[in-house]
């Protein structure tokens, strides 16, 4: 199968190596192309401060460092630009001006922060010693909070556009595998995949619209609006979780909706590149996916994907 990953974390936020060891990595694998994803700064706009965003006074030197390294590897390893832009209710999200204003070759959106039925911002893939306080002070050990927070706020993020990637959809799974705080069989939860993959859908086929009237971001360029989901094995890859985000059950949910789907390691470290892309191929395949897509750049402020099949 063709080898790419556009989620990839380096020196600059919370991974092990920098833009060329990840370069040097990519290629002696045999990958198309490597697309960098630092977690965008978000300490100036909102006054987060965590070790794992990059600070807001490396952002043009990250950039610098990537536009060098696509430079350097110009004819063996196509490098891309991005960024994974967090969306956090009323603070920051990937539709923010400053962030579509960048040179980036694409963004992705992510949800890490779920703000609580009180208010407090929890992040729900925090470890343990952090999740297990939080979890118990914010939702009061209801896991069904937890979980429609999230849906929440992830239905936010679709809503608010500017994205062309939606990262691991169901990252909520992430701390379940340890704590147990819901059943992936609810049919409450059933039902809010459901819904996520009907908005997903919707935003979809507003084609070129991708609009958001609530945040009040404004169109991306033109074309833009239509992001892809993708198959993200960084769970797997670090024995969190089985299966990748989102589970088998959700792709099947994006098939019936003909929503494509990308695969990516969310890498933060050289040994996880192409990390259990043959589970993510597999559970595709078996959604009913016969394709992937796999990111070409940006032209005229467009998303540029090529479809390849999903070998066996
Ligand atoms: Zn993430
Ligand atoms: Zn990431």
């Amino acid at each position: 199968m063709i080898l790419s990953c556009i989620h990839t974390h380096t020196t600059f936020c919370d991974g092990a190596a920098d833009v060329e060891t990840m370069c040097a990595a990519a290629f002696a694998k045999g990958f198309e192309s490597l697309g960098f994803s630092s977690h965008a700064p978000i300490a100036a706009k909102t006054g987060i401060r965590t070790f794992w965003h990059l600070p807001d006074e490396r952002l043009a030197e990250y950039i610098d460092t990537v536009l060098a390294a696509r430079r350097r590897w110009a004819g063996r390893l196509k490098v891309f630009l991005g960024l994974e832009v967090d969306y956090i209710r009323g603070l920051c999200g990937p539709g923010d001006r400053d962030i579509l204003d960048l040179p980036l070759d694409y963004i992705i959106g992510a949800v890490h922060y779920v703000p609580s039925p009180g208010g407090e911002l929890f992040i729900v893939d925090a470890p343990e010693e952090e999740f297990v306080p939080g979890f118990r002070d914010y939702f009061d050990n209801d896991g069904g909070a937890l979980v429609r927070a999230y849906w929440e706020a992830y239905g936010e993020l679709i809503r608010a556009g500017g994205c062309d990637v939606l990262a691991h959809l169901d990252l909520v799974k992430k701390n379940n595998a340890r704590f147990g705080f819901f059943s992936p069989e609810d049919p409450r939860y059933r039902r809010q995949l459901a819904e996520t993959a009907d908005l997903i859908a919707e935003v979809r086929s507003r084609s070129g619209a991708g609009t958001v009237p609530e945040t009040g971001a404004e169109s991306r360029r033109p074309g833009s609006g239509l992001p892809v989901v993708e198959v993200n094995t960084g769970g797997i890859i670090r024995g969190r979780t089985p299966d990748p985000y989102p589970s088998p059950a959700m792709l099947g949910l994006l098939k019936e909706r003909n929503v494509p789907l990308t695969i990516n390691a969310d890498a933060h470290a050289p040994d996880h590149l192409g990390g259990a892309y043959g589970t993510a191929a597999a559970d595709m395949r078996k959604a009913g996916y016969t394709a992937m897509l796999v990111f070409e750049g940006r032209e005229a402020g467009k998303a540029l994907w090529r479809e390849e099949p999903l070998d066996p």
